[in-house]
């Protein structure tokens, strides 16, 4: 089978720039389809593998939260088409396993099966291998991902937005609707302020929660939380961020949000729960971490931790959710990206991404346009 030249950038040492190489890119095989991609989200997990405070297997090409359109179909594609506009999920579940069946998709036991392949999705300028992260690979000009893994989304969604979709929006929103269940008689914090920390924030004002906190190290993050609907911010920079919270809301929150990715910032989302309450870790923390909690919180008060990985997203259900609310202005997605950059300024990217008036910057491909 031919295969197509692609622009990628390459993660070939952490800690090292990416690479901007031409990859080759195998032809979509039964059940996948050819994406033309069009932006490509930067998230924190991508950086873990930057960093290497997470492994993949190098080089590799990290990026999962993408949107695209539909360039070519393999044999067995019935539900995308050849122009469609599409969003990805790195989950991509099989719909017929009992978690799948359950409404669990995003635990679906047949994502490996999924994903597999006979020949290698990505091969480098010598004929070697290069790992596509969650078999997606999104910082690259073209992917070929499984069917299950896409979502149609209308064209008046801007692909920028349309990325969002695919991993911070999912997962920030999904933990609160789905996860965590908030309602109109809870109280909320959030530790955290990048992308998946203020779409928890948006979603907790969907959900009507009666007081949502903000909590991150920079005064910029906070007031941009209150402008996506924060009741109340703490800055954890100055002081004890527990004594700030329980004077805010004496007896603690119901429901905490974790979207840092620490063991510390965990703990403190277990120790700012009232009895009854729910903390939900979200952000993905270096392989080998540990947590520790107080035993006697955890049983005398009925307290919980939970995880919520992508959000226990239902991609195909969620998107159209999603995209609704924001048509109707009741999720701010267009707040959510604050950079833009082309593949060849990546590297400048993802060091934009500490500065405190960034939320999400976004890699454009071509006219940045659908
Ligand atoms: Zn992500
Ligand atoms: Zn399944």
């Amino acid at each position: 089978m031919p295969r197509i030249p692609v622009s990628a950038a390459v993660l070939r040492a952490p800690g090292e720039p990416l690479s901007i190489e031409t990859l080759h890119l195998d032809e979509p095989r039964h059940g996948e389809v050819m994406v033309r991609t069009v932006a490509a989200g930067l998230c924190h997990s991508d950086l873990h593998y930057l960093t290497g405070s997470l492994d993949i297997s190098l080089p590799a090409v990290l990026g999962h939260e993408v949107s695209g359109v539909v360039e070519q179909c393999g044999p067995g594609v019935d539900r995308v088409r050849v122009g469609d506009r599409v969003v990805v999920t790195i989950t991509p579940s099989c719909g017929q396993c009992p978690e799948c069946v359950s409404g669990a998709p995003t635990r679906c036991s047949r994502v490996g099966e999924r994903r597999r392949r006979s020949e290698p999705l990505l091969t480098d300028g010598a004929g070697a291998p290069v790992t596509s992260l969650g078999a997606i690979g999104a910082f690259a000009e073209a992917i070929v991902v499984p069917e299950a893994a896409l979502a149609v989304v209308d064209a008046d969604i801007r692909p920028d937005v349309a990325a969002l979709l695919g991993c911070c929006i999912s997962t920030g929103v999904g933990a609160v609707i789905h996860g965590a269940g908030v309602g109109p008689t809870d109280t909320v914090a959030v530790i955290g302020c990048g992308g998946v920390g203020m779409a928890a924030i948006q979603a907790a004002r969907l959900s009507g929660a009666r007081r949502i906190v903000a909590i991150d190290l920079h005064d910029e993050k906070l007031a941009l939380a209150k402008s996506l609907g924060a009741t109340d911010t703490v800055l954890s920079a100055s002081g004890d961020v527990r004594e700030a919270v329980l004077e805010l809301i004496p007896g603690g929150v119901s429901h905490v949000f974790e979207a840092v990715g620490r063991p510390s910032t965990a703990e403190l989302a277990f120790a700012l729960l009232a009895p009854g309450g729910v903390a939900t870790l979200l952000g993905l923390m270096p392989t080998g971490s540990r947590i520790s909690l107080d035993a006697a919180a955890i049983v005398e008060g009925d307290r919980r931790v939970q995880g919520s990985y992508m959000g226990g997203n239902r991609f195909l259900a969620d998107v159209l959710t999603l995209t609704d609310h924001y048509r109707h202005g009741r999720l701010d997605l267009d707040a959510m990206v604050t950079g833009t950059v082309a593949l060849e300024g990546i590297d400048g990217g993802f060091a934009a991404m500490a500065a405190p008036s960034s939320i999400r910057t976004v890699t454009s491909f071509g006219e940045g346009t659908w």
